[in-house]
């Protein structure tokens, strides 16, 4: 099915007119609203709600009070599909539209395979009833539709499994990540509602199945669990990337760590924000000492179907209150590039491709090889 502007809630209009490169981004957190209004209806859920109340149900107009408030969102949009395989390949499906409509020319998606099941998972979070759909057809239903969404919207996309706190899914979650390599998995996760505690065994055991495996690692951390987390997340989980990472500024020694490592930090701005992972006051958002320190990080929306936006209105912050030029966002795109988890060849083509079109931008000079060196 083309691309049909009417069906979507949210601008995507191409106004930064070049090819991004996105590595932050939930599969359950890019939904429109009026999919999940329609999917609710259809399960026979929330019908008590009117459209505004649904709204404020599922997405997130104002600071949310904490990151649990904020998640709390996107289970009860998860709700309206777990279980159902055509609502998970529709989500899947339009979440990929949306990208290739907001310029992203290559996607990492992340997802927790377990959240969507309704057999062979326990606990069972969000389905309604039990029935036949493991964390594996969930996979294989998502794998397919991105697999046909690739040719049909001309985007590259590939797949991150998410480990998620609380649940005991960590081991299963990277044995998956291996069986399914060959699929376009390419890597794990951590992610859920980060609090001041350590990360849990179950997670570390995972990390190293897939350190050892070689397979690639990102971990949220330090998003407003502390500072500590992201040194141990680099440290314990041997996480290439950083999901949020803001706290990292507390704590001069672990920052220390990033810039040593040249760990990239995955911001996210509109979500930093309504998680209140981040100052409320814009100027003092990490992203800009980030960026005065040449930090290898790079830009994500995370959750746009919380914020009824897209990775438009994140690009829309790093120029208006940040002061971004687009040079400065070719270099973002060209970090996320070097640092996105697909494998070497496929890795350097796509700097090469990102560098001839950026090239195009006469007016613009880029000092692609002072940014990074991985
Ligand atoms: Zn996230």
């Amino acid at each position: 099915m083309p691309p049909n502007e009417s069906d979507r809630d949210v601008d995507h209009s191409n106004k930064y007119n070049f090819p991004k490169v996105e590595l932050h981004c939930h599969l359950d957190g890019c939904y429109r609203f009026s999919t999940i209004a329609e999917l609710a209806k259809k399960r026979g859920i929330y019908l008590q709600k009117d459209e505004s109340e649904l709204k404020k149900f599922i997405t997130a107009q104002t600071r949310c009070n904490s990151l649990p408030h904020y998640l709390e969102k996107i289970y009860n949009a998860t709700r309206t599909y777990a279980g159902d395989e055509d609502g998970i390949a529709r989500i899947t499906r339009e979440a990929i539209e949306d990208k290739a409509a907001d310029g992203v020319v290559y996607l990492e998606l992340r997802y927790a395979p377990h959240l969507f099941a309704n057999c062979d998972v326990e606990p069972m979070v969000h389905a309604e009833e039990r029935g036949r759909l493991r964390p594996k057809d969930v996979m294989d239903i998502v794998n397919k539709t991105v697999k046909e969404c690739e040719n049909e919207y001309g985007i590259r996309v590939t797949t991150i499994l998410c480990a998620l706190t609380p649940f005991e899914w960590g081991e299963e979650t990277a044995k998956l990540c291996q069986e399914y390599e060959s699929h376009g998995v390419v890597g794990i996760d951590i992610a859920g509602p980060e609090g001041s505690e350590d990360f849990p065994l179950h997670c570390q055991r995972g990390f190293e199945f897939c350190r050892i495996n070689g397979i690639h690692r990102t971990a949220h951390a330090g998003e407003v669990g502390p500072a500590g987390h992201v040194k141990k997340a680099i440290e314990q989980l041997h996480a290439e990337r950083i999901g949020h990472g803001y706290r990292m500024l507390e704590d001069d020694a672990c920052y220390g760590i990033v810039k040593q490592h040249r760990t990239h930090v995955e911001v996210c701005p509109m979500s930093s924000h309504f998680t209140t992972g981040a100052p409320e006051d814009w100027s003092k958002h990490p992203a800009r000492r980030f960026h005065e320190d040449n930090i290898n990080f790079s830009l994500s929306s995370d959750d746009p179907g919380v914020h009824l936006a897209s990775l438009i209105g994140d690009y829309d912050i790093a120029t208006t209150m940040w002061g971004f030029t687009t040079q400065d966002l070719f270099k973002l795109n060209l970090n996320a590039a070097r640092s996105c988890f697909l494998n070497e060849v496929e890795r350097k083509q796509l700097v090469s491709d990102l560098k001839r079109e950026y090239a195009n931008y006469n007016d613009i000079v880029v000092e692609y090889d002072s940014i990074t060196s991985s």
